[in-house]
């Protein structure tokens, strides 16, 4: 699922950046929330409270971070990063600016038309996430955009068919969708497309209602060992490292113990340039400003992001990137 932009060649050139990082204790993977501006409903996420006056503060470029960290991949998050109007030109800039690195777009869909996605995918988008938790209209509802599930599976393959060809859906794993997430691997796989998981948290603002309670436990653990047998079968759909999704239930059940490494591999960007360990964390400082981080006990979350920074180096993830 990776973007055919990139070719083999580029493997031995990530693979070195990677290890230069890893040396110098830089993040491999920065987070521009180029908006906290959001025009979705989310009952888990507050971000679309934010003030439409915070526009004003939004950096018009984050070349010079970007250039600072030059970190191997780079996200562009939000809020929702599809309002910005002036996006193309920041992931130009980007581009321009850090010439070894995979960008991708994490976005709700309900304003990517196929004409914007090709115009950010010639400005250096690699990949675009579309957040995906239900394949019917459950999801227009926990998203508050009626119609959302079925204009984005419209706009895939009209996305496809201008050449966007690396497009993941973001599924957050969640009480109330444990049936779906197979069938959206299938509708993924069925689609050219790949899916990666995330657990629900409340650490955003503490709705509990997606909580996957204890009662739902096994009912968890059979889906997660359904999905690692498919994933064996078919590597490339599910993007999430094998260990991430074994350690799901074990996040569940209170038992995650490991220190969080979030701040050390991977960082958040502010709109005005402050840097975060995590999404859900204060402001520690502008990027100006930068001090590395070091692991902190904290196991509020298990985002992919966070999941993926402590799995170990296996066969299956190397298995993963080849497929
Ligand atoms: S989760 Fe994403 S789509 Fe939903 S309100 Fe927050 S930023 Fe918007
Ligand atoms: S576990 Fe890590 S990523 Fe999650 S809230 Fe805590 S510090 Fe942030």
């Amino acid at each position: 699922m990776l973007s055919s932009k990139f070719r083999p060649w580029h493997v031995p050139v990530f693979l070195a950046k990677y290890a230069y990082l890893t040396a110098v204790r830089m993040p491999v993977l920065v987070h521009f929330e180029v908006t906290l501006r959001c025009n979705a409903r989310c009952g888990f996420c507050d971000y679309w409270k934010t003030d439409p006056s915070s526009r004003a503060t939004e950096l018009k470029s984050f070349v010079d971070a970007a250039r600072f960290f030059s970190p191997m991949m780079i996200t562009y998050t939000g809020g929702e990063p599809t309002l910005r109007r002036d996006l193309e030109d920041i992931v130009a800039g980007v581009n321009a600016a850090v010439r070894v690195q995979y960008s991708t777009l994490i976005t709700h869909g309900a304003m990517l038309t196929a004409e914007r996605a090709k115009s950010l995918w010639d400005a250096g988008i690699h990949q675009f996430n579309i957040s995906l938790d239900f394949l019917d209209d459950r999801h227009d509802a926990a998203r508050g955009i009626p119609g959302l599930s079925a204009k984005i599976f419209d706009v895939i393959p009209m996305m496809q068919s201008l050449g966007v060809d690396s497009i993941r859906f973001n599924t957050v794993i969640k009480d109330s969708n444990l049936d779906q997430l197979m069938p959206i691997v299938l509708r993924a796989k069925e689609l050219g497309c790949g899916v990666n998981f995330s657990s629900y948290t409340d650490s955003k603002n503490g709705n509990r209602e997606g909580l996957i309670g204890e009662t739902r436990i096994a009912e968890l653990e059979a889906v997660t060992a359904e999905l690692l047998s498919f994933k064996k079968r078919n590597r490339g759909v599910i993007t999430n490292s094998d260990y991430y999704i074994e350690q799901i239930p074990r996040y569940v059940r209170g038992e995650l113990s490991e220190p969080c490494r979030s701040g050390m591999r991977t960082i958040h960007v502010d709109p005005t340039g402050h840097v975060k360990r995590c999404p859900d964390f204060k402001t520690d400082f502008h990027w100006t400003a930068f001090r590395k981080y070091e692991p902190i006990e904290c196991s509020a979350c298990f985002y992919a992001c966070r999941g993926e920074a402590q799995a170990p180096l296996r066969l299956s993830r190397i298995r993963d990137v080849m497929a």
